[in-house]
């Protein structure tokens, strides 16, 4: 098995070099990211476990931990200065699994990291399968594959994907789907949502005129049909 991939975001290299360190003795392998655009430009890549300093020269970490919530189970440990309770619980409101205060000591973070891992592996499945493998979709890294071939899908796209996909054979309507991804509705929702089904339909069917997962149920909205290994 490969090792386990961890993302440091850290602008202090002082202080990533120190976490690099630690945490490849142990085993791990280790990404740093040096900036915000940087880390954004990373997550496209698959990781297992991410580190993310709160102050980072070009946004502000609680951002990038909202923003990677909006579509990524991945588990986060925030690191950071600001110690104060109210801090801390703004940083778990928006996702973190994890918090460290700095001056931290490294074989507590490391032992926090192998927490958070052994957690992950416990939970909840982490890839679907359907239709003896055609279609997998990797929860944690946002990813989802054809016949083994990764997809590119828009975030949102992917969101709608997870969504029907976790709950096969159940009818979604339109607003319930733009209300779980979105988080909101809008006006002319319901055909932003037709555009998204037919895009997602063009990149998993073989015949988008005859789809075996997404199945449209006239006048009430979509469902997943695709049949679980
Ligand atoms: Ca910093």
């Amino acid at each position: 098995m490969a090792d386990e991939r961890i993302l440091v975001i850290e602008d202090e290299k002082k202080i990533s070099e120190i976490i690099r360190s630690y945490l490849e003795r142990d085993g791990f392998a280790v990404t740093v990211a040096g900036t915000g655009a940087e880390a954004l430009h990373l997550l496209k890549d698959c990781y297992d476990l991410i580190i993310l300093d709160l102050m980072l020269p070009d946004m502000d970490g609680e951002s990038i931990c909202s923003s990677l919530r909006g579509f990524s189970d991945i588990p986060l440990i925030m690191l950071t200065a600001k110690s104060s309770e109210e801090d801390r619980i703004k940083g778990l409101g928006l996702g973190a699994d994890d918090y460290v205060v700095k001056p931290f000591s490294p074989r507590e973070l490391v032992a926090r990291v192998r927490a958070q891992l052994r957690r992950t592996k416990r939970g909840e499945k982490k890839v679907l399968s359907f239709n003896n493998g055609t279609l997998r979709i990797d929860t944690l890294c946002m990813a989802a594959l054809k016949a083994g071939e990764p997809l590119s899908l828009t975030v949102t796209e992917f969101r709608i994907l997870l969504l029907l996909a976790e709950k096969p054979r159940m009818v979604f309507s339109r607003l319930q789907i733009v209300n779980a991804v979105q988080g909101y509705d809008f006006e002319g929702y319901d055909r932003v949502i037709d555009a998204h089904i037919k895009n997602i339909r063009h990149k998993i069917e073989d015949n988008p005129q005859k789809p075996v997962f997404l199945k449209t149920v006239y006048g009430a909205g979509y469902k997943f049909i695709g049949t679980p290994d």
